[in-house]
């Protein structure tokens, strides 16, 4: 689904569930926002080349985490474009991406993906890719957790920092989130930017009283505290 000029929210599908990476470009590169699941390249690769964007053309990848649905493809992309592509992620994640120590949630899995990661993300950083883009450390759902502000088109990209539901935020998945009190504080970050669009990974496309919806998630109901 196109979300503006050079922003392209990709749909594969995984045994029935789908999941959004996302793709950016201009006249000069691409870039792409997570990988799917292992076995996805070649869906990958189709959905790109649908768009117009041909594997040639990417530069860099950003990778929101360490989870085995973000960062599967990687080994065939650097397989296939290893030389000219740049891979971005935390400090925090980037071992576990790097397979220097087992992924946290998957780390049962038999071979699981692996891949170098040329260069950390911090939080506030900004990438001079496509119009921009702002990196926001968003710690929660893993410790490393990253999602990703464009600029040009005043879409976030949440990662698995939030889900959403028939264009309707959902907050965090609490099943799948390594501290939901620090994933709780990371999404305060998220009001101080002008969105105009959400992307969730898993639920895809929000728009429309982003903000709104956002701090509901925020507000923490602790009686414990209230009683104090
Ligand atoms: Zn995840």
């Amino acid at each position: 689904m196109e979300i503006s000029n050079g922003v392209y929210m990709l749909e594969l599908d995984y045994h029935g569930n789908t999941i959004h990476p996302t793709l950016l470009w201009d006249q000069e590169m691409a870039v792409l926002i997570d990988t799917g699941f292992p076995g996805q390249f070649e869906d990958l690769k189709l959905a790109m080349e649908k768009v117009g964007v041909s594997l040639d053309k990417l530069k860099a990848v950003i990778l929101t985490h360490q989870d085995i649905d973000h960062i599967g493809s990687l080994p065939e992309i650097l397989l296939e474009c290893s030389s000219r592509i740049q891979v971005y992620a935390h400090e925090l994640d980037r071992p576990y991406i790097q397979g220097e120590r087992p992924l946290i949630k998957d780390g049962h899995i038999q071979n699981p993906p692996k891949g170098r990661v040329d260069r950390t993300l911090i939080d506030g950083q900004e990438l001079p890719y496509c119009g921009g883009i702002q990196v926001i450390h968003t710690p929660g759902h893993t410790a490393g957790h990253i999602s990703l502000f464009l600029r040009k088109s005043s879409t976030l990209v949440a990662g698995d920092s939030m889900y959403s539901v028939n264009g309707l935020l959902g907050g965090i998945h609490e099943p799948t989130t390594l501290n939901v009190e620090e994933a709780r504080l990371s999404l305060k970050k998220y009001l101080e930017l002008n969105l105009e669009s959400v992307i969730c990974y898993h639920g895809g496309l929000s728009r429309g009283s982003i903000h709104e919806q956002i701090r509901n998630f925020c507000s923490i109901k602790n009686e414990a505290s209230d009683r104090l």
